[in-house]
């Protein structure tokens, strides 16, 4: 994928925050908004299919996109107290995947997993 100004603008104002932001959110913080809304979604599109960001459907079914450090497979999990996101690496899915194949018939090619918690700075914050 080409790298153009636009693009770049998007990608820096992910890598600016661990917590996803919806897509108004992260034109208004774009540095320079030539281009309208309608384009940061569909390079926002772009990114998730290429891997460099996860859109997350939050509980107000509002989409936000976050960004993805890893280049590997990897899940995110999300502080409900304070809407920060991180990546983990371990999926630990491959035994209960193979049983759901087993069990469906389905061939899984791909799948989606967002863990939801609370943070290391809410949980301390909660025991105070
Ligand atoms: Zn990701
Ligand atoms: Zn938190
Ligand atoms: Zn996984």
């Amino acid at each position: 994928m080409r790298r153009t100004p636009q693009r770049e603008g998007i990608l820096q104002v992910l890598k600016e925050t661990d917590r996803p932001l919806t897509v108004e959110e992260i034109w208004e913080r774009m540095p320079e908004r030539r281009s309208g809304l309608p384009t940061v979604y569909r390079n926002l599109d772009r990114f998730v299919s290429q891997g460099w960001a996860e859109s997350i459907l939050g509980a107000d079914q509002v989409m936000r996109f976050v960004r993805c450090d890893s280049r590997h497979h990897h899940h995110h999990l999300q502080c409900e107290a304070c809407g920060r996101t991180a990546e983990v690496s371990a999926c630990g899915l491959s035994s209960s995947l193979e049983e759901i194949e087993s069990l469906s018939g389905f061939a899984i090619t791909r799948h989606q997993l967002l863990l939801f918690g609370l943070c290391r700075g809410c949980r301390t914050e909660k025991d105070r």
